[in-house]
């Protein structure tokens, strides 16, 4: 089953969105297969978002992710990277569509809320910058043959 990222950014806790946002993912039939509360470093945060390093935003991208503690995930779901990030909506919340989770609950591009991965590559890559292989879970849900 396919596996992807999900990172409830510094802004969602803080606005204290994550129960709102975890429904949204749960109730899609989306799978919860590790989750954790970090604070950020510098160097992490870097290495995740390294194919930006030589844009303006960058700086302020950096210090954005690294002020205050994130909730990291990672979801499991068919189709789950194409899905998430349609789930999430558009980078800028102001053409995100209304029912994304970026079009219902965020104005700025600089404060968006979520991270999602945008192909099986990132989340790869993604899932072992934030993850250990024993922090990830492989269990069936009681109904699982329902919802797929
Ligand atoms: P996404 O998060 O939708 O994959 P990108 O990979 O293009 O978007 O950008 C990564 C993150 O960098 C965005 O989610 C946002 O937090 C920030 N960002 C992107 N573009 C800008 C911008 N023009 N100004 C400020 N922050 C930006
Ligand atoms: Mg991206």
């Amino acid at each position: 089953m396919e596996k992807t990222f999900i990172m409830l950014k510094p802004d969602a806790i803080q606005r204290r969105l994550i129960g709102k946002i975890i429904t949204r993912l749960e109730e899609r039939g989306l799978k919860i297969v590790a989750a954790k509360m970090l604070n950020v470093t510098k160097e992490l945060a870097m290495e995740h978002y390294q194919e930006h390093k030589d844009k303006p935003f960058f700086e302020d991208l950096i210090d954005y992710i690294t002020s205050a503690p994130v909730l990291a995930l990672v979801i499991e779901g068919e189709n789950s990277i194409k899905l998430t990030r349609k789930i999430v909506g558009a980078t800028n919340p102001q053409e995100a569509d209304p029912g994304t989770i970026r079009g219902d609950f965020a104005l700025h591009t600089g404060r968006n809320i979520i991270h999602a991965s945008d192909s099986p590559r990132s989340a790869e890559r993604e899932i072992k910058l934030f993850f250990n292989d024993d922090e990830i879970h492989d269990y069936t849900m009681l109904d699982e043959k329902i919802i797929y």
